[in-house]
């Protein structure tokens, strides 16, 4: 998964609804089921396309060309991603976002989001940008990054990563 270069694009607007768009919805909630997951982007399933699915117990949905249209305060949390398994780093990112968007009817959507479906959209968000949770860490969360994701290379026989940034793509 991480080293899927769709995770490191840009993803494009969605222009048009159709029943494959609904369908490939309907799979992303069953892999984020399955992982255990509250949110899953399209470009984790390898789409190219600005839109997520979530669903963090009080609210569910789906949200087509997200944008964030204002943000305020300040939140550490420890953040993980389904796309870098088992690995979660305490993140600051601001506490409230306004998302707006559209859903799988076209209509508009406008969410005032606070603390974890803040978070949640932010990371969702920064897939449909191409920007990983690793983007994020500092020079100590990168150092233990590297050092785990080595450890799992070497025990999965692959050859372990020359220094020079985290090879994640
Ligand atoms: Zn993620």
């Amino acid at each position: 998964m991480i080293g899927d270069p769709v995770l490191r694009t840009r993803a494009n607007e969605v222009t048009e609804v159709d029943g494959a768009l609904v369908r490939l919805t309907d799979d992303m909630f069953t892999t984020m089921y399955d992982v255990a997951g509250i949110g899953l982007a399209a470009p984790q399933v390898g789409v190219r396309q600005r839109f997520f699915v979530y669903d963090h117990g009080d609210a569910a949905g789906v949200i087509l060309n997200p944008r964030i249209v204002e943000s305020d305060g300040e939140w550490a949390f420890d953040e993980g991603c389904l796309s870098i398994p088992d690995l979660s780093f305490e993140i600051v990112r601001p506490k409230e976002i306004h998302l707006v968007g559209i859903d799988l009817d076209g209509n508009e959507v406008s969410i005032e989001a606070d603390e974890l479906e803040a978070r949640l959209f932010q990371h969702e968000l920064d897939h449909l940008d191409g920007v990983l949770l690793v983007d994020h860490l500092d020079e100590d969360q990168e150092r233990e990054a590297k050092r785990v994701l080595r450890e799992r290379a070497v025990a999965a026989g692959m050859a372990a990563p020359s220094g020079g940034g985290l090879r994640l793509t």
